[in-house]
C-alpha cells in the first residue's frame, strides 16, 4: 500500500501522514467540496491510489481526479445502483473500506447501512434523502426537515446497537466543526466567568457545564465575506459551495433547536410529534427568514435562519432531563449571511417562486477578489452577555493552504479530513455525529487550516440598534427570546 502526495508544492501548508485506509477507498460525489478534499487526504491520509474512486455523474472533475493518481467514475450512485456499484469497489483487495460520502441526492442512511453490512467506515457531511424526496410536496413537511433526516440517521445507528464499523454522520464546517469549537468555547467561558471544570467527558457533564455557564443559547453565526472579482449578472446563482445545496437549504423550512428560556412560539411554528424533540420548524423557508446575530468584523448582522443538522443535534446534545420535558436545552440556530451574490441570488430566486436560473456559478479561489468566512458559535444569556469563538479564514490565507478551494470549502473539507481521521482512529464507533467525537484530536487535525481561531465578547444582543420608526412587539425583560432575534413585520 503506498501513499501518495499532493501535485501542490506549498511550503506554508501543513504536512505528514494522519492515518492510513487499510482497504479501498470511494469518494461519492466529486463537487466543491470533494475536489477540495481529495488534495487534503493525498497529504494525510495514506492510500492505496489503485483502490481509490471517485464516482460523480458529472464528468467535469475527471482530470482533476486523476492527476491524484485515482480512478474516476462518471456515475449518478442511485437507489437502484448503489449496492452494485458500491460493494465491489469498497471490498477490493481486502482490507476495511471507506466510504466518503459528499455528494447530494444519494441516500445517507442507505449507504451507511450498506457500509455496516461490508463493515466499512463511512462518513457524509450531510443527512441526504434519495433525489428528489426534499421537493415531494406529497411528504409532509415534518417529514421534509433536518429534524426528519436526523432522526433517520439515529435510528439506524439504534438499530445496530451503537456498536459496529464507524459511520461519521454530518461532518464538514456546520455540521461539523462548530460542535468542536463549540466545546472549547464553553471552557473558556467557563474560566473567564470563574466556573472551576474538569474538561467534560460524557454529554451529560457537558450539558451540565453549559447550564452552569447560565448559555440560553447561541447561533451558528456566520459572515462570508468573499468578493467575486466580477459583478455577479441577474438571473445566474453564485454562491461559495453548492448551488444546489444552498437552494434545498433556502428553500426549506427554517428549524431550531428550541430552548428552555424560549417563552413565545412563532404563530407559524410548529412541534415534531415523536423523537429527540430538540427542535421546531417554522412554515416559512429558511432563506427568508431574517434573524439578528452577530460576527466579528461587521459586528451586528442580519442573517438567514436556514435550516441544519447541527442547530437539532446540539439542542439535543446538550438537553437535560427527558426530551419531553427537558430541564435545560439551548435554543440553537444557523444565523447565516452568506457572500453578497448569494444573498443577491436568494433574492432572485424567491422572486421567481422559487425557481433556480439556468446558469449556476460556484466561486473557485480564482474568481475571488478578498474576503473571508468568519464561522463560529455565538454563546449568549450569560453573565459575560456574548461570546463568539471560531475561525477566521481569509481567501489568500487559504491560498497559501490548500489547492482548489476558497475559505467556505476550505472550513469544510478540514473538517471532513478530521473526521476520516478520527474514523480511522476509531473503526468501531458506531454511528456518530460530531458531538461525540473527540474534540480536541478534531481540532488538533483541522486548526492548521483554519485560519484565526480567536474569541471575542461582545456587549451586543437584539434589543440593541433596532432604531426603526414603528411599534415593535419585543420582549424588554429578556433581550436574548428568539421573539426579538427573529426579524418580524411590526405588530
Ligand atoms: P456540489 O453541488 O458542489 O457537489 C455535489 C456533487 O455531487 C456534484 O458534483 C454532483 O454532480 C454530485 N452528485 C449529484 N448526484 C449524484 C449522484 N446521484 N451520485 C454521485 N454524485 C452525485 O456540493 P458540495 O458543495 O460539494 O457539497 C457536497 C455535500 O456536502 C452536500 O451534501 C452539502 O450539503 C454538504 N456540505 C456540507 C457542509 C458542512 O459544513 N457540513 C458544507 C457544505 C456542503
Amino acid at each position: 500500500m503506498a501513499g501518495i502526495t499532493s501535485p501542490d508544492e506549498n511550503p506554508s501548508a501543513p504536512e505528514g501522514l494522519y492515518a492510513r485506509a487499510p482497504g479501498a477507498v470511494v469518494m461519492i460525489g466529486f463537487g466543491s467540496i470533494g475536489r477540495g478534499l481529495l488534495p487534503l487526504m493525498a497529504r494525510h491520509i495514506g492510500f492505496d491510489p489503485a483502490r481509490f474512486t471517485v464516482i460523480d455523474p458529472d464528468g467535469s472533475g475527471r482530470a482533476h481526479a486523476e492527476s491524484f493518481g485515482v480512478g474516476f467514475m462518471q456515475l449518478a450512485i442511485t437507489r437502484d445502483n448503489y449496492r452494485a456499484v458500491l460493494e465491489p469497489l469498497l471490498t477490493a483487495g481486502g482490507g476495511q473500506g471507506l466510504c466518503v460520502n459528499v455528494s447530494v441526492d444519494v441516500s445517507s442512511v442507505d449507504v451507511m447501512r450498506l457500509c455496516h453490512e461490508l463493515d466499512s467506515l463511512y462518513i457524509d457531511s450531510s443527512v441526504e434523502p434519495w433525489e428528489g424526496y426534499f421537493h415531494d410536496k406529497n411528504i409532509d413537511i415534518s417529514a421534509r426537515t433536518n429534524y426528519a433526516m436526523r432522526e433517520m440517521m439515529l435510528t439506524e445507528g439504534r438499530a445496530r446497537n451503537r456498536g459496529g464499523a464507524t459511520a461519521v454522520s454530518s461532518c464538514g464546517a456546520n455540521p461539523g466543526m462548530v460542535s468542536w469549537l463549540l466545546k472549547e468555547a464553553l471552557v473558556n467561558l467557563a474560566a473567564d466567568l470563574g466556573i472551576e471544570t474538569e474538561i467534560p467527558e460524557t454529554r451529560r457533564d457537558w450539558a451540565k457545564l453549559m447550564q452552569r455557564c447560565g448559555v440560553k443559547g447561541m447561533h451558528i453565526a456566520e459572515r462570508d465575506t468573499q468578493r467575486s472579482s466580477t459583478p455577479k449578472p441577474m438571473n445566474v446563482f453564485v454562491n461559495t459551495w453548492s448551488v444546489e445545496g444552498m437552494v434545498a437549504e433556502g428553500l426549506a423550512a427554517a428549524e431550531i433547536g428550541w430552548g428552555t428560556h424560549e417563552r413565545w412560539l412563532p404563530p407559524h411554528a410548529r412541534r415534531h410529534k415523536t423523537g429527540c424533540m430538540a427542535a421546531i420548524y417554522m412554515l416559512q423557508s429558511g432563506g427568508d427568514t431574517r434573524v439578528r446575530s452577530w460576527c466579528p468584523t461587521p459586528g451586528p448582522q442580519r442573517a438567514f435562519l436556514v435550516p441544519h443538522h447541527e442547530s437539532i443535534a446540539i439542542a439535543d446534545y446538550y438537553t437535560l432531563g427527558t426530551a419531553a420535558h427537558p430541564e435545560y436545552r439551548p435554543t440553537v440556530h444557523y444565523a447565516y449571511r452568506p457572500s453578497n451574490v448569494a444573498v443577491l441570488s436568494l433574492e432572485e430566486m424567491f422572486e421567481r417562486g422559487g425557481k433556480l436560473p439556468k446558469k449556476q456559478q460556484v466561486l473557485g479561489e480564482e474568481d475571488i477578489l478578498d474576503g473571508m468566512d468568519e464561522l463560529g458559535v455565538l454563546l449568549y444569556g450569560h453573565a459575560k452577555n456574548a461570546y463568539w469563538y471560531g475561525s477566521q479564514l481569509s481567501i489568500e490565507e487559504t491560498r497559501a493552504l490548500a489547492p482548489h478551494q476558497n475559505a467556505t470549502g476550505l472550513q469544510v473539507s478540514s473538517g471532513v479530513l478530521a473526521g476520516i481521521v478520527w474514523a480511522l482512529e476509531n473503526p468501531e464507533a458506531g454511528v456518530v455525529e460530531a458531538d461525540d467525537m473527540d474534540f480536541r484530536r478534531c481540532l488538533e487535525i483541522q486548526k492548521p487550516y483554519l485560519g484565526k481561531v480567536a474569541g471575542y465578547y461582545t456587549d451586543w444582543h437584539p434589543l440593541k440598534n433596532r432604531g426603526g420608526l414603528l411599534p415593535e412587539s419585543l420582549d424588554r425583560d429578556d433581550p436574548w427570546q428568539f421573539k426579538n432575534v427573529l426579524v418580524r413585520q411590526p405588530a
